[in-house]
This record gives structure tokens, C-alpha cells and sequence, in this order.
């Protein structure tokens, strides 16, 4: 018979010095000893779960987090234990499976972006894009031109990129964008010729982060590398491309991919990120872990989860991907439309400009890519100045709706943008758009005057059970309207677990939820 594991202890010394053995008590909190019993236990993961506005219950909209279906297929794989249970240092001939992933994996990201090289390496977007740069950086040392410190980037750009390229010693000069949110072709050429000598790169995002296919991309590679400056091409929006246009092709050096966005890993909560860098065949030997150095400890990066986006492009193929692209950009283009007249969209493709033909990706007038921002700017002033309602308003109610708040504020304040991907439904963006216009028709009661600034169904937003059930209400709406504004929530409706929370307030009063000292 087997030794007992309490035998077993007892017997055998402990390696760990004593020194360094916890004598403190641990895990006191009583959340770590209430749940004994499993029942018990899933009583209280179900409990948490039911505060959660997910992905199980409705769209999440977020632009610029395509926060697509993380399908069960693809998720079952990271569970067998034979890509669970594997130390990510093991040598590298014990882990031949996961080897034999990397590669057909990077192959395939190779084919979806037209590049050359690519390393599976960064654990976050951030961190490809700080890989690629330091490709960039190696190539010019290389060269004897290490003087080449500069890099453009338009202001429309994701806050990592400054960072990024900051990170890695480049003094970061921000170009213009024009009117209708794309880069300023003149005020590009003018900061190219004015630090020509020393430009060493440029990061663009395409589509941009104004969720608009910019018409002169390729004129713009080619700006720059007749000044010696190499192309950056931030691929997080690469939902919008696969299948129907590869950076590498239309003039992108380097490029990071984000698989936790493009490439179904779940990311809510912040992790765990995939963020591969890929590039051009001059540039493959500056990858990480080569002329370079590593940028994460393990060899593979986060390859644990490297399984769900396996999966996905297997099971997609080529057509499939195509197809998800051209869906997911269908969908926004839907919910732009049909929003027009109630919220407009801030920034769409201008009528042809630059130079036709030269066009990685040709996009009509009027249109946008795979995500739209919402100008609910003019909605303030229109319902009352200081107190009319916001953006942030909006998102609140939502909830009471039953939805998932698309992103705030970002990258234009006081708007929101809005991403469905392809997951969603024509139902379920129609629900989404429903909701949307019955909330503006919401607002158009404060314009009026009916419900006051301030004392309103979006003012109060989101609404609690408790707030709803109490013994008295003094607001001049309905209790009803503010659990239940369209009429399918009386069959199934979300309550939220908290009301408004003074987000401002909040960051900068912090205060600790754990049982207290006493
Ligand atoms: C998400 C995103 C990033 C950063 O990716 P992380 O994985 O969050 O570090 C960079 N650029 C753009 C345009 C993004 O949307």
C-alpha cells in the first residue's frame, strides 16, 4: 500500500531553512474560511458571478477591446493536463507539443499579417509593441546609425505607444491629425524633413484609433521610409484586417498583434495578454530573444493560453477569418447608421483623398471601420449646461437596460466608442441600438424639461432593487420605467449589486473593504 501524503511529511525533513518558514498566520480573512462545504462554495462563486454584467449576459461593446466570443471549443484545450500541467521553464525537449503549436500558430499569424518573422513572446499588446521597437532600435545600431532616437506618432494614438517607444530611449514627437480624425499628411511631411536625420520610426495604428480606415496609409510608409524611418503599424485593430489586408503588405515593418483581442483569448480583468511581435524579413533577427534579448522570462511567453487561438484560426480557416472581419466590420457600419440621427458618429471615412489606388483597404465615404464613436458631446449643452446629461450617464443607464457600457471618454472625451465584433447577433444589436434610442428619447425629456436636470432616470442610473423597493419615492419618474424601460426586461433583467459610485470621488478616496482591524 501507498504511503499516506501525512506519512509521508512526517518522515521526510523539510529543505526549506528555517529562516525563511512563515510564522505569521495567513489567509485570515473570513471569505478564505466560510465556504467548507462544495455546495457552500458554489453557492458563493454564483453569488459573485451574479454581480458580474459579462459576456454571458450581453454584448460588451467596448471599442478598441474587441471583446469578441471566447468560444468553449477553444477554451477546453488550456484544461487537458497535457497543456495544463507543464512548467513553462521545462527543457525545451520535453515540451515538443508546444513547440510544434508555436510554430504552426506563427506560420499562420505570418500568412494573416504579411510579415516575415514573428516571436510569440510578449505577455501584452504593450509588450510587443516595446519587442518591436527595440527591432527597430537594433536595426538602425546595426546599421551605425544608432543617432536615430526620433519617433513620430499621431495624437490620435493608444496611450502605450508614447510609452513604448519612450521605453526604449526614443524621444516621441506627436503629429496632427486633420479634421475628420486622420493623420495630417502635411504636418507628416514637415516633421519627417525636419528631423530627417535622426528619425528612426513611426507608430500608426490601422485602422485607427478613431475607428476609421485612413486612405493613405501606404503614402504615409512610404513618407517615411524615403527618410530612413521605419514603419510601426499597431495591430491591435487587426479585427478589422484579417483576411482582407496584411500590414506587412501595405508597408508595415513591425507590427504587435493582440490575441487576447483579434484572436479570441478572454481578457476582462486585464489578462493574460498574447501580444506577438511580427516583422519584415529585415528585421527577423532583432526579434526577442535573439539580437535583442528577451522580453519575457519564459521562452514561450504566456503559451498556456496560446491553445484558444490555435483553435480559433484551425477551426476558422482562411474563409472563416475573412468572413469574421467582414462581419464584424458590417456590424459597426450597422450600428453607426442606424444611430445617426439620434447620436452621429464623430469620425467617419472622408470622400477619397491622397491618392487613390494606393489604398490598402478602399472604404466608401461616410463609412467606418470595425468599431464607431458616438458624439454625445452636444447632448451636455442641449439638456442643460453644467447639469445636463453626459456620456457617463448614458453608460450608467445602460445597465438599468442591461448592458455592458461601451468605452467612455476614450479616445475623444465625452464620447463613446462602440465595437460588436462579430459575435453578436442582429438581434442583439438591435437590442443595443433599441436601448440607445430609447435612452435619447430619455434625454429629449430633460431638453424638455419634463424630468429636471439632476433628478432624473439617467441621473440616478443605475438602479438598485433596494433604491426601487424602499417605503417611499419622491422622484418624478416611475419606479417602473427605472427597473423595467423596455418591456422584455420584465422576463429577464439584470440588478445591478451597487448604485452610481462618483467615479472621480472614488479614485481619489480610497478606502480598504476588509473586515476591519478590530
Ligand atoms: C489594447 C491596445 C493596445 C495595448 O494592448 P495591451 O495588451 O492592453 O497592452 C495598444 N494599442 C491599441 C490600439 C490597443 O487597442
Amino acid at each position: 500500500t501507498l504511503p499516506k501524503v501525512a506519512d509521508f511529511e512526517q518522515n521526510t525533513a523539510s529543505l526549506l531553512p528555517a529562516a525563511l518558514l512563515r510564522t505569521s498566520s495567513y489567509l485570515t480573512h473570513p471569505v478564505f474560511n466560510t465556504h467548507h462545504s462544495e455546495t457552500g462554495m458554489l453557492r458563493y462563486i454564483r453569488r459573485l458571478s451574479d454581480f458580474d454584467l459579462a459576456l454571458d449576459r450581453t454584448m460588451i461593446p467596448l471599442g478598441s477591446c474587441t471583446m469578441k466570443l471566447n468560444a468553449t471549443s477553444e477554451m477546453i484545450p488550456i484544461t487537458w493536463p497535457e497543456f495544463a500541467n507543464i512548467h513553462p521553464y521545462c527543457p525545451a525537449d520535453q515540451r515538443a507539443g508546444y513547440a510544434e503549436l508555436d510554430e504552426q500558430l506563427r506560420a499562420w499569424l505570418c500568412e494573416a499579417t504579411g510579415y516575415a518573422g514573428i516571436s510569440l513572446q510578449p505577455n501584452a499588446g504593450s509588450q510587443g509593441e516595446y519587442a518591436g521597437m527595440m527591432a527597430i532600435r537594433g536595426y538602425h545600431e546595426a546599421r551605425g546609425e544608432g543617432h536615430r532616437n526620433i519617433c513620430l506618432i499621431p495624437s490620435s494614438a493608444h496611450g502605450t505607444n508614447p510609452a513604448s517607444a519612450t521605453m526604449v530611449g526614443m524621444k516621441v514627437v506627436v503629429t496632427a491629425c486633420d479634421a475628420n480624425g486622420n493623420v495630417d499628411m502635411d504636418d507628416l511631411k514637415a516633421k519627417c524633413e525636419q528631423h530627417s536625420a535622426n528619425l528612426a520610426a513611426i507608430m500608426i495604428t490601422y485602422p485607427s484609433t478613431h475607428g476609421v480606415f485612413e486612405t493613405s496609409v501606404k503614402e504615409l510608409c512610404a513618407l517615411v521610409h524615403s527618410h530612413g524611418g521605419r514603419v510601426y503599424v499597431d495591430g491591435a485593430n487587426m479585427n478589422a484586417l484579417v483576411g482582407l489586408a496584411a500590414p506587412g503588405e501595405f508597408g508595415g515593418d513591425v507590427s504587435h498583434l493582440n490575441l487576447h483581442k483579434t484572436f479570441c483569448i478572454p481578457h476582462g480583468g486585464g489578462g493574460p495578454g498574447v501580444g506577438p511581435v511580427c516583422v519584415v524579413a529585415d528585421l527577423v533577427p532583432y526579434l526577442p530573444g535573439d539580437g535583442v534579448g528577451a522580453v519575457s522570462a519564459a521562452p514561450l511567453g504566456n503559451a498556456a493560453v496560446l491553445p484558444i487561438s490555435w483553435m480559433y484560426c484551425r477551426m476558422m480557416g482562411a474563409e472563416g477569418l475573412k468572413a469574421a472581419t467582414e462581419v464584424a466590420i458590417l456590424s459597426a457600419n450597422y450600428i453607426s447608421v442606424r444611430l445617426k440621427d439620434h447620436y452621429p458618429t464623430l469620425y467617419t471615412s472622408a470622400s477619397s483623398h491622397g491618392k487613390p489606388g494606393r489604398v490598402a483597404h478602399e472604404s466608401k465615404p461616410g463609412r467606418v471601420a470595425h468599431e464607431c464613436i458616438l458624439d454625445l458631446r452636444p447632448l451636455k449643452e442641449s439638456s442643460g449646461g453644467v447639469n445636463g446629461v453626459t456620456a457617463e450617464d448614458v453608460t450608467k443607464r445602460l445597465m438599468d437596460y442591461g448592458f455592458h457600457a461601451p468605452t467612455l471618454s476614450f479616445p475623444v472625451p465625452g464620447t463613446l466608442m462602440v465595437e460588436p465584433t462579430e459575435s453578436e447577433t442582429l438581434e442583439e444589436l438591435d437590442r443595443f441600438i433599441n436601448a440607445m434610442i430609447a435612452i435619447r428619447e430619455e434625454i429629449a425629456k430633460v431638453e424638455q424639461g419634463v424630468w429636471p436636470q439632476g433628478n432624473n432616470p439617467l441621473s440616478h442610473a443605475p438602479h438598485t432593487a433596494a433604491s426601487l423597493l424602499g417605503e417611499t419615492w419622491d422622484r418624478p419618474y416611475s419606479r417602473e420605467l427605472a427597473a423595467f424601460p423596455a418591456p422584455a426586461l420584465k422576463q429577464s433583467k439584470y440588478w445591478v449589486p451597487v448604485g452610481r459610485i462618483d467615479n472621480v470621488h472614488g479614485d481619489r478616496n480610497l478606502f480598504c473593504s476588509c473586515v476591519p482591524m478590530s
